[in-house]
């Protein structure tokens, strides 16, 4: 096994594409209604570029610096930009001229920065898409809403005028038992069913990883975010 050559970013490419429709399949469900998002974070602009050049077109970055640096070196093509990161207070700026999607937004104060920051149609910005993140183990220390906060808080993120709520992230705690991974997500979805009967207009469910993207399929999932099964390990600290 050790002198088999590691696979290419295109192989890993094709395969987490034959597994995203077979997952697909396996539930019913139309491959083409669920977007890869390819989270990029700690690996090189040449790496994004062989996945451009594949047709992948979404990418996710979880610290601004790392992300601005990048973009400024991919500006000839027509990337969609992801922040899937936790949202700090002061990067809220660059944040909102520099991403078309916001994944981890939870706490109204930092929407409502970003809704002010965002510019506006006159300087050629769509509203910024924003999904609220929850906390759906109940995690202490993590990042997310707490489920009961999360009507009320949807309802006035909903209204603030330069975003636009498209619907849910999460990031459950990691299981290796794939019933498991799917009651998480199970729950998640259940969330934003509730949220969706009250004609908010969210079209987004952003779940499942590398580890897990199977089972957030199989529960509905609209966005996979991959990183290491796309791009190999991250090269770490
Ligand atoms: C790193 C990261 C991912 C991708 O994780 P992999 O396990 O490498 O696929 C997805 N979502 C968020 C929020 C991340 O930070």
């Amino acid at each position: 096994m050790f002198d088999r050559k590691a696979p290419t970013i295109e192989e890993r490419y094709q395969k987490v594409v034959a597994d995203i429709a077979s997952a697909a399949r396996q539930s019913a469900r139309d491959p083409a209604e669920i977007l890869l998002l390819a989270v990029s974070k700690q690996q090189p602009v040449a790496s994004i570029r062989t996945l451009a050049a594949l047709g992948v077109r979404d990418f996710g970055e979880n610290y601004l610096q790392d992300a601005l640096d990048k973009q400024a070196g991919l500006e000839d093509l027509p990337l969609v930009w992801h922040f899937v990161g936790h949202v700090q207070s002061n990067k809220t700026r660059d944040i909102a001229h520099r991403f078309d999607w916001v994944h981890g937004v939870d706490r109204l104060k930092i929407a409502r920065r970003l809704s002010d920051q965002r510019p506006g149609r006159n300087q050629g910005k769509e509203p910024l898409n924003v999904c609220l993140q929850v906390n759906i183990d109940d995690e202490p220390g993590k990042g997310g809403l707490h489920p009961d906060d999360l009507p009320e808080i949807a309802a006035a993120v909903a209204n603030l005028p330069k975003l636009r709520l498209r619907g849910l992230m999460a990031i459950p705690k990691p299981e290796i038992d794939p019933d498991r991974q799917r009651a998480a997500f199970r729950r998640v979805r259940g969330l934003y069913e509730a949220l969706h009967g009250r004609g908010l207009g969210l079209d987004t469910l952003s779940m499942g990883m590398s580890a897990d993207m199977q089972a957030a399929i199989a529960e509905g999932a609209t966005i996979v975010r991959i990183g290491t099964a796309l791009f190999g390990p991250r090269p770490g600290p």
